[in-house]
C-alpha cells in the first residue's frame, strides 16, 4: 500500500553495500505495476548532473530499476530525489532516466498520493492513469497525405464535366488557401472519400505526405462571436464566481439552473475573466456531450482551446498534453480524465452536467472527477464550479449544508417555458390496446408532431429487439451461462447477445428445456422499438442510436447532425438522445418506459429515473413552436417520476433526502463497496465473509451490510459477492478497510476491489 517503506536487503550483491555515515543521493520510485510500495534506489553520478537535463533522475520522470532477485529491469515513477545518510540500507543503483523532461509536476504527483490515499490505489497505478497512454509512449508525429489542385488544372476547371460531388470536392479543394488532408476535405465537401480518389485518379489532384503532428480537423477556422448580454440571473450568477475568482481561497459553487438557462455563457464570461488573469480554466463534460457543437461553443470565444477525449489518438492526446504544460491554452475541454490537464496556472474548474455518472472512473484508480477537482482546485486555491439541472444529491445536500455555495438559473432563457409534462399509465388498458410500445396517447402525439412538421425523440434506455427470450409453455427464460443474466436478442443481427460480456448465440428455434417451438422473445429495445416506429409512420425518416448503431467513430455526431439538419424525423434511443442536446424544431419527446431504471437494486434507483426523465424532458420545448413530453410509466405515483414531470428538482431532493438519512447512506455517510469474485461459488464468499468480519474487528464506527451476491451475481463464469462498509467520513472508512490490503494470500483466483464512493451497484 501507498506509503509503506520496503527494502530489497536481502537481494543486493555485496558491492552495493555502503558505510552508514556515507550521504548518498537517493531516488524514492514507485512501480507502475507489479509490487506496490516506495522503493529506493542509488543515483549514480551520471544521472546527478543537471548539465545533462535528458537524463537527470528527478521527481516526476518515469525511470528503470532492477527489481527482485533476478534484477528484473521494471518501469516507475520517481517521486522524490534527496542526499540523505543511507543509514547502512544497501540499495541497488537506478538503471535508467526514461524521460528527458519531468511528466508530472510536484502539485501533481501530490494530487496522484491524494488519490492514491482515498481510493486505497497504489501510487504506481494512479500516475499510470493519470498519464495518458500517448504522453508516456511520446507518440510523435503522424504520415499525412495532403492534396491541392495543380495549376494547370484550376485554369481549366470550369470546362470540366464533373459528376456533382467531384465538382464540389475539386472547387473547395481549388479555393482553399493551403493544401487539404483527406478528412478536411471530406469535411467540406460533405462527401465520402470516394470521390476524392476518383478525381486523384484522373489526376486532377495531386498529393504530397507530409509529417505534420496535428489533427486537422480539430483546426478548422472557426468564426469569432461576441460575448451575449447576460440576463439578470445570468449576471448574479456570473458575479458570484467572479467574487469567488478575487478570493485567494477555494470555493465549490453549485449552479443549479434548468435545461436552457444558459449556464454555459456563465461559464465562459467567467472562462473570460480568468484567462484575462493569464491563468487557464478546465471545463469537464460528460464524454458524450464532447461534441464538436460543445467545443465550437468555446472555440468561438477563445483564441487557444484544447480538447482532450478518450476516443483521441495517442498522438493527438499527446500534443494536446504539450500544449497545455507549455501554457499555450487558455481552456482546456475534456471529459473526466482531463482533470489531469497539466495547466501551469489554473485559475478554475467547471464541471458541467455535474450528476452524471461518467465522471466516475469504473476501473482503478475508481476516482471522482468531482472530487479529485475539489482537491485539486483546493490545493491551487481556486474556485471550482459544479453545473446541474439535476445536481447529484451530494452537491445539492453539500450546498444545503454550506459547503458549497448555491447558485440558481431557475428560468430559461428569453423565458421560454419549460414543456408540459403528460403522464400515461401504462397500468390502463386502453393505453396498451395496440400491443407494441407505443400506447394510442403517444402514437397520436407523434402523428401530430410529424403532420406540424416538428421533429420527435423517443427515449428506451434498453438495446436490442427484445429484452428477454422465453418459452410460453415451461417458463424457460435463456441466460447466458456466463453470466446469469438473460440474453438479448438482437434481430438486425438475428443473434442473442449477452450483455455484460457480449457471448453471441444463434438463437434458438425451440426451447432448450421442453422443446416447444414457440419460444418468444419478449420486452421492449431499441430494435423493437425501431420496427414498430417505422411500421406505423411509414413516410417518417427514422434513426436509431444506441452503442450497436452508433459504433463507429464519429457516427455519435453525424447522426446528430442529421437530426440537427432536419433529415430525420424521429430520433429513437437509448440515454445516449437524453443528454445536453439543443435542437429548437423538437417538438415532442415521448419516454417509452420510464420504470426501466426505476427498480434496479440500487439505492440511486429513484435518482438515476429522476435524472433521466428529467433531462429527456428538457431535449424539448427549446424554440417558439414550444414543445411537450408524454411519459410512459406503471409507477405514475413514483415520487421520482412526479417530481420529473413537473420539473422539480427541489421537491424530488425533499422526498428522497430523509430516505438516504433514515439510512445513512450518502450523502448522509460515505460508502465503500468491496466486491469478491472467484471460480469457486463457496470460496469467494469465504473469502467476503472473511474480509466483512476484519473490517468489524478494525472498526466499531464502521456499519458493513453483507456479504451478499452481487446483483450481477455470476460474471464470466466468475462468481460475484459484495459488501458495503459504511461510515460517518472517508478517514473512518479507511481505517475499517485497512486490514483488507495486508492480506497476504486469497485462494486461486480470487481477486477483490474497493471502491470508494461507489456509483455502480450491480
Ligand atoms: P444550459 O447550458 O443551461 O442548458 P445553454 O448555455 O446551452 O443552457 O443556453 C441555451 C441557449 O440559450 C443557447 O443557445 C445559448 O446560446 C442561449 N443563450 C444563453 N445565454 C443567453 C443570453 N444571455 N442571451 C441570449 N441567448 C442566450
Ligand atoms: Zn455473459
Amino acid at each position: 500500500m501507498p506509503g509503506q517503506q520496503q527494502n530489497l536487503f536481502d537481494t543486493q550483491p555485496p558491492e552495493w553495500e555502503l558505510d552508514d555515515a556515507e550521504m548518498k543521493r537517493v531516488a524514492r520510485v514507485v512501480l507502475s505495476a507489479g509490487p506496490h510500495g516506495e522503493f529506493d534506489y542509488l543515483v549514480a553520478d551520471q544521472f546527478a548532473d543537471r548539465q545533462k537535463p535528458e537524463i537527470f533522475a528527478e521527481a516526476g520522470r518515469r525511470v528503470q530499476v532492477p527489481l527482485g532477485r533476478g534484477n528484473r529491469p521494471v518501469f516507475g515513477y520517481c517521486v522524490a530525489v534527496a542526499v540523505q545518510p543511507t543509514g547502512g540500507r544497501k540499495l541497488k543503483p537506478l538503471g535508467k532516466v526514461i524521460d528527458p523532461a519531468p511528466l508530472l509536476s510536484s502539485r501533481m504527483l501530490e494530487l496522484g498520493q491524494w488519490i492514491a490515499d482515498y481510493y486505497l490505489t497504489p501510487l504506481g497505478q494512479v500516475l499510470e492513469g493519470i498519464l495518458p497512454a500517448g504522453v508516456r509512449s511520446k507518440a510523435g508525429t503522424r504520415e499525412t497525405t495532403l492534396f491541392s489542385v495543380p495549376t494547370k488544372v484550376a485554369a481549366r476547371m470550369t470546362r470540366l464535366d464533373l459528376p456533382e460531388k467531384q465538382a464540389r470536392a475539386l472547387t473547395l479543394l481549388a479555393a482553399s488557401s493551403k493544401p487539404l488532408a483527406m478528412k478536411q476535405l471530406m469535411a467540406r465537401a460533405e462527401c465520402t472519400a470516394a470521390p476524392i480518389n476518383a478525381l486523384r485518379k484522373k489526376q486532377l489532384i495531386e498529393s504530397r505526405v507530409e509529417r505534420i503532428d496535428t489533427d486537422p480537423l480539430l483546426e478548422e477556422e472557426v468564426t469569432r462571436k461576441p460575448p451575449l448580454e447576460l440576463n439578470a440571473q445570468q449576471a448574479a450568477a456570473l458575479a458570484s464566481i467572479t467574487a469567488a475568482l478575487d478570493k485567494s481561497k477555494q470555493t465549490t459553487l453549485l449552479l443549479h439552473g434548468v435545461t436552457g438557462s444558459g449556464k454555459t455563457e456563465v461559464y465562459i464570461q467567467a472562462i473570460e475573466k480568468v484567462v484575462s488573469f493569464g491563468r487557464q480554466a478546465v471545463v469537464l463534460v460528460p464524454e458524450i456531450s464532447l461534441t464538436p457543437q460543445t467545443v465550437g461553443r468555446f472555440r468561438e470565444r477563445f483564441d487557444r482551446v484544447a480538447v482532450l477525449h478518450s476516443h483521441q489518438s495517442d498522438v493527438e492526446r499527446h500534443r494536446q498534453w504539450k500544449r497545455i504544460a507549455s501554457g499555450d491554452v487558455q481552456v482546456v475541454v475534456g471529459a473526466r480524465s482531463a482533470i489531469f490537464a497539466p495547466t501551469p496556472h489554473l485559475g478554475l474548474v467547471v464541471i458541467d452536467e455535474e450528476h452524471e455518472t461518467s465522471f466516475k472512473q469504473d476501473t482503478a484508480p475508481r476516482y471522482h472527477a468531482r472530487e479529485v477537482a475539489l482537491k485539486r482546485t483546493t490545493m491551487d486555491r481556486v474556485p471550482l464550479v459544479l453545473g446541474s439541472a439535476t445536481p447529484s444529491l451530494e452537491a445539492w445536500h453539500a450546498a444545503s449544508t454550506g459547503d458549497y455555495q448555491l447558485v440558481s438559473l431557475p428560468d430559461r432563457v428569453s423565458n421560454l417555458p419549460l414543456p408540459v409534462v403528460r403522464v400515461i399509465d401504462l397500468r390502463n388498458h386502453e393505453h396498451r390496446k395496440f400491443g407494441g410500445a407505443l400506447s394510442r396517447p403517444l402514437q397520436q402525439a407523434i402523428h401530430a408532431a410529424l403532420a406540424d412538421g416538428g421533429q420527435v425523440i423517443l427515449l428506451l434506455n434498453r438495446r436490442g429487439f427484445s429484452t428477454h427470450v422465453q418459452c410460453p409453455a415451461c417458463g424457460f427464460a435463456l441466460t447466458c451461462p456466463a453470466c446469469d443474466v438473460s440474453m438479448v436478442f438482437h434481430r438486425q443481427a438475428n443473434q442473442v447477445v449477452c450483455h455484460w460480456c457480449d457471448r453471441v448465440e444463434p438463437p434458438p428455434t425451440y426451447c432448450p428445456e421442453c422443446k416447444d417451438a414457440n419460444i418468444r422473445y419478449g420486452g421492449f429495445g431499441t430494435q423493437k422499438l425501431e420496427a414498430e416506429v417505422r411500421a406505423r409512420f411509414p413516410k417518417a425518416n427514422v434513426l436509431r442510436m444506441d452503442t450497436d448503431s452508433m459504433r463507429r467513430p464519429g457516427s455519435h455526431e453525424e447522426a446528430l447532425d442529421s437530426f440537427r439538419r432536419g433529415e430525420i424525423d424521429v430520433l429513437l434511443g437509448t440515454q445516449m438522445i437524453a443528454k445536453g442536446l439543443d435542437f429548437p424544431n423538437v417538438t415532442l419527446v415521448g419516454v417509452v418506459n420510464a420504470d426501466t431504471a426505476l427498480h434496479w437494486p440500487d439505492f440511486r434507483a429513484a435518482e438515476r429515473t429522476f435524472h433521466l426523465v428529467t433531462q429527456v424532458a428538457g431535449r424539448t420545448g427549446r424554440g417558439e413552436r414550444g414543445g411537450r413530453v408524454l411519459v410512459q410509466t406503471l409507477s405514475p405515483d413514483h415520487p421520482a417520476i412526479v417530481a420529473a414531470t413537473r420539473h422539480d428538482y427541489e421537491s424530488f431532493a425533499a422526498s428522497e433526502l430523509p430516505e438516504r438519512e433514515a439510512l445513512a447512506y450518502p450523502p448522509f455517510g460515505r460508502m465503500a463497496r468491496v466486491v469478491v469474485r472467484g471460480p469457486i461459488e463457496a470460496v469467494t464468499l469465504a473469502v467476503a465473509e472473511e474480509f466483512a468480519g476484519k473490517i468489524r474487528e478494525a472498526s466499531d464506527a464502521v456499519r458493513v451490510v453483507g456479504p451478499a451476491p452481487c446483483p450481477l451475481a455470476k460474471l464470466r463464469d466468475n462468481y460475484r459477492f459484495h459488501l458495503l462498509a459504511m461510515g460517518s467520513d472517508v478517514d473512518t472508512l479507511h481505517v475499517g478497510l485497512a486490514p483488507l490490503s495486508k492480506k497476504a494470500s486469497l485462494p486461486d483466483n480470487v481477486q477483490w476491489i474497493a471502491d470508494i464512493d461507489p456509483l455502480d451497484m450491480m
